[in-house]
């Protein structure tokens, strides 16, 4: 009887207690709907800086330059920068390019030759509330120099394809240069997690496409330009995530665009293009 009434008390409770969880949307701007809680420790230092943006509550975006510091990436078969300074100068002249037309807010994880952990490159995004997170790198295909253009990486526990999977396997490589970092919080709810993730990856899956669409008369893309893989660095429940693999430095021509500024220019330009076209879009899909 006794328990019958704790329930009879308790449940109501419990729905009120989730209806005020779900109506206090955790974010407003571009953000998942789902609340979460603050992302786990793992990036405590200081925060990089966001450059200003026009209007009102302007969306955020943060900018991952691939690998750096005693992690320097692919190495071009050709010679030249390595992979870690090649994703610094895109991320820079992304940031610049968005910088330029001041529609939206800009943050890089890194604007050295720094090293970070794969899961604090996503807690940085949250920690700052990003809006979207676009992780740049560079590939290198040795057995195939012919190999060239831009793939569009989201996440998935189930790779698209061999070479997708040995891709996120390179890549997630990274972390074994660091100390290892856990990036699951024991509180977490973990239904809350899959829901957002899910939202997370359908959003970044619509930004795949529109970065193709307007990249495209700019860049080379590769025939497949959108595969799947499970990314670390792709992992943040609750932001739409991309990883971005700007080009082959084990092509003659891919090198030269990606280690020349009018080359990595281009490649800015079709990211601001596709970035300002997603947050207008979703602007536009919420009624203003
Ligand atoms: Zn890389």
């Amino acid at each position: 009887m006794r328990w019958g009434r704790v329930a009879l008390i308790a449940i109501p409770l419990l729905a009120l207690a989730a209806l005020l969880v779900l109506a206090g949307r955790s974010r407003e701007a571009d953000g998942v709907s789902i609340p979460l809680p603050a992302p786990a420790a793992g990036a405590e230092g200081p925060l990089p800086p966001i450059t200003p943006a026009r209007g009102e509550n302007p969306p955020l975006v943060v900018i991952d330059a691939g690998h750096g510091g005693r992690d320097p990436g692919a190495s071009s078969a050709l010679g030249g920068e390595p992979e870690s300074r090649v994703t610094l100068a895109l991320a820079v002249a992304m940031r610049d390019a968005l910088v330029a037309t001041g529609r939206v807010r800009v943050a890089l994880t890194r604007s050295d030759d720094t090293y970070i952990a794969l899961e604090d490159r996503y807690a940085i995004a949250r920690r700052l509330g990003a809006d979207l997170f676009v992780s740049v790198h560079a590939d290198i295909a040795p057995a195939n120099d012919q190999a060239r253009g831009a793939t569009v990486y989201t996440l998935s526990e189930v790779a698209s394809d061999r070479e997708a999977a040995a891709l996120a396997e390179r890549e997630n490589e990274a972390n074994r240069l660091g100390p290892a970092r856990m990036s699951a919080d024991p509180n977490v709810n973990l239904i809350l997690i899959d829901l957002a993730q899910r939202e997370s990856m359908e959003r970044a899956a619509e930004f795949a496409r529109l970065l193709h669409r307007e990249a495209e008369p700019l860049v080379p893309f590769r025939p497949v330009w959108h595969r799947f893989a499970a990314f670390i660095v792709l992992k943040a429940p609750d932001i739409p995530s991309i990883l971005f693999e700007a080009g082959y430095l084990s092509n003659l021509q891919d090198a030269a665009d990606l280690q020349s500024p009018a080359g990595r220019q281009r490649i800015a330009e079709g990211m601001r293009r596709a970035i300002e076209a997603h947050f207008a879009r979703r602007f536009l899909t919420r009624g203003g």
